[in-house]
């Protein structure tokens, strides 16, 4: 019986849980299977089966927990689980109580600017930015390994960066922001509502690739909503780069993962919307912890406090 540590990532469709060495070194994870979308309680209760076997005869001494914000750091609560659309949830007492040990919380993005900067493509550098587009669109700074949360703990919110108030209704209940043109729900929102019918009919998950299909096959209005797409996020990377400079901007989540052409294709874009000291400085890696880098960052997140 050894003493580890649990690392939990709560994510719009999946929970990721894993076990980790007291070093945060991931020794493995798995995925909790969750009712889409669940309850509070079928959340928690899937969570606390899914990290108790994953632990086995191990002691579990404390917990990283990370999910998609607002969180509450203070009192432990995530304030509102947009995908879920549901909250707060206590998950930090929640969690405490189930496992009698301490319980740390960080907004997802955070923890997976963490996991690459230390240990991802941002290795060995002391400044680095790391934006995601997965679900949504967030963003990190990571100086010498630590996150800068700013004094409320929203620094990196670029996501939720309004670029026209007229545009398409965001998760956070905003118009046009950056998520609400080029984050993953709101990509396949805005493809079902062109397209009722999905391309392959024997498909029943309509996902952002099936976007990226038709606007290969040259369809007009999926080239629309991909090059508007493509130009949000190139106003979040110029502001990522004029607000922090850092020395390289990781991008990482899974719709960016799987669109690589698209996000090199928004960060020279965004060269044309920052000034040209800063363009210079502008450059960009995609991040190598795969989709495990925020629960990578959650084990990080309670090997260093
Ligand atoms: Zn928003």
């Amino acid at each position: 019986m050894a003493d580890v540590l649990g690392a939990i990532d709560i994510g719009a469709s999946t929970v990721l849980v894993g076990i980790s060495t007291m070093n945060g070194e991931l020794r493995e994870g798995s995925v909790a299977s969750i009712a889409t979308p669940p309850t509070p309680s079928e959340l928690l209760s899937v969570i606390t089966s899914t990290l108790t076997r994953a632990a086995g005869s191990d002691s579990i001494t404390k917990i990283g927990c990370v999910a998609p914000g607002p969180i509450d750091y203070e009192s432990g609560v995530i304030l509102r689980l947009h995908n879920m659309a549901w909250g707060p949830l206590p998950i930090v007492s929640a969690l405490r109580d189930a496992f009698s040990c301490e319980v740390l919380l960080e907004d997802d993005a955070a923890a997976a600017a963490i996991a690459e900067a230390l240990i991802g493509a941002g290795a060995g550098r002391s400044i680095v930015g790391y934006v995601t587009v997965s679900s949504g669109v967030g963003a990190g700074l990571v100086i010498n390994g630590v996150r800068q949360g700013g004094a409320h703990g929203t620094a990196g919110e670029v996501g939720h960066l309004v670029l026209d108030p007229t545009g398409p209704v965001c998760n956070c209940g905003r118009r046009g922001d950056v998520e609400s043109f080029a984050g993953g729900l709101s990509l396949v929102r805005q493809l079902v509502e062109v397209w009722p019918e999905p391309l392959d009919v024997h498909s029943s998950v309509r996902s952002p690739v099936e976007l990226f299909q038709r606007a290969s096959m040259g369809d007009e209005r999926a080239l629309v909503i991909r090059d508007r797409g493509r130009d949000a996020l190139a106003r979040c990377f110029a502001a990522v780069a004029t607000l922090w400079d850092p020395e390289v901007i990781v991008v990482g989540g899974s719709v960016a993962l799987g669109q690589t052409h698209w996000i090199d294709e928004s960060v020279e874009l965004a060269r044309e919307y920052c000034m040209a000291e800063v363009s210079e400085g502008l450059h960009h890696e995609f991040a190598n912890l795969g989709t495990r880098s925020s629960l990578i960052g959650a084990a990080l997140l309670a090997a260093a406090t």
